[in-house]
């Protein structure tokens, strides 16, 4: 399959630096405008995707399509793609502006055009520091010019390799609003990379979830972290209680290690002795205090009885971390740790009852694939 005008693809790519494979047959579709992120762990081929399609590396096998055209073996610069690196790489005896002409240099001959560097001045809110120096701007302001210098050519597609893991948290979450905010206006194809899976759950129109060089999973932020594909997505995007069982004939139908057990969905084509992943997130799941007093926040009961009603289960609180919004409980289920977000007025302690829908347990087969609907 591939993309439409002003895409990405890339088809069955393989790039190996001696005797490390860094990506092993990945194959990408990347819509025109979209905004799409590889996340994954440090080491797990992102970057060297990214920097496959800049031309940066050559493919050991497969093609890069870009904007329609097989782009594989055309250098960097005519590729039509504008990069932003981690490290700003902003030459540092030049000011801002003169950053960013240096985008037009190549393309704007024979002088860049001063309009143009005014305009994109203005784009990342920057004209106030034009004539500064590198040195003389913060982390965040050389992350904008080094965007604006990238963007200066009107790139089809722009490429960032973790542009905010430099700077500090709360900038982190300014500046990826920002982006995010000019990539809509200028509808250009973006590609991303960042290890921090809440950066890619917040920015994203997609995600491809990467582990050691191949595609775990690709999605919507609300379908990978609702229905994740694997046990490694389950448990890397977002806080997850992750158990392993097996379906058994009896009762609730999954063993939980052998010595708890859990509701099988009503529809799953998964027989008795199968080898499951179970997981229910923090969220999910509602707190109460033993003796009946209601610690979760939302007023509800928890109903034991009769088909689909709640699960519960007897815990026992171990530590609790204060968020701000909420608690995040960590909970002892006879022998294994569960982590459960309450928005409680005050934190629960002791002997609690945990309580989920049924609906909120997602299994997967160990084969790795969705077993359940
Ligand atoms: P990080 O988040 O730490 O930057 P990453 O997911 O971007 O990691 P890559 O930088 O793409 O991962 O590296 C993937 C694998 O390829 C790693 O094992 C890395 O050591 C290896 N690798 C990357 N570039 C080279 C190179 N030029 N020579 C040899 N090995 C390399």
């Amino acid at each position: 399959m591939t993309s439409a005008d002003g895409g990405v693809d890339v088809d069955e790519l393989t790039v190996r630096f001696g005797d490390v494979e860094a990506l092993t047959d990945v194959s990408l579709s990347i819509d025109d405008g979209e905004f799409f992120t590889l996340v994954g762990p440090s080491g797990c081929g992102k970057t060297t995707l990214l920097r496959t399609v800049a031309g940066l590396e050559a493919p050991t096998a497969g093609r890069v399509r870009i904007d329609g055209r097989d782009a594989t073996d055309e250098p960097p610069e005519e590729r039509g793609v504008g990069v932003v690196f981690q490290n700003y790489a902003l030459f540092p005896h030049m000011t801002a502006r003169e950053n960013v002409a240096y985008g037009l240099q190549f393309h704007d001959l024979p002088e860049p055009d001063d309009q143009r560097v005014t305009e994109l001045l203005d784009l990342v809110d920057l004209t106030s520091v034009a004539d500064r120096e590198p040195d003389q701007l913060s982390g965040g302001q050389k992350q904008r010019i080094a965007l604006a210098r990238a963007l200066a050519p009107k790139p089809d597609v722009l490429l960032l390799d973790e542009p905010l893991s430099a700077l500090d948290a709360s900038l982190r979450k300014r500046l990826r609003v920002q982006i995010r905010s000019i990539q809509r206006d200028l509808d250009i194809t973006t590609v991303y990379v960042t290890h921090d899976q809440a950066e890619a759950l917040a920015i994203s129109d997609r995600v491809a979830v990467v582990r050691d060089g191949r595609i775990e999973q690709v999605g919507t932020p609300e379908g990978v972290y609702r229905e994740p594909a694997t046990r490694f997505v389950a448990e890397f995007v977002g806080d997850n209680n992750v158990f392993d069982g097996v379906v058994t004939g009896t009762g609730d139908r999954i063993s939980v290690d052998g010595t708890a057990t859990l509701p099988l969905p009503a529809e799953t084509d998964l027989s008795t002795g199968a080898s499951v992943t179970v997981s229910v997130r923090p969220e999910a799941i509602s707190v109460q205090d033993r003796d009946g007093a209601q610690a979760d926040g939302h007023g509800s009961t928890v109903d034991e009885r009769g088909p689909g009603a709640a699960v519960t289960r007897s815990a026992t609180v171990e530590t609790v971390e204060y968020l701000g919004d909420a608690y995040r409980v960590h909970c002892r289920w006879d022998d294994r740790p569960i982590t459960v977000k309450t928005d409680s007025a005050s934190p629960p302690e002791g002997a609690v009852s945990l309580g989920f829908a049924p609906d909120a347990i997602h299994v997967l087969s160990n084969g790795d694939r969705p077993a359940a609907t």
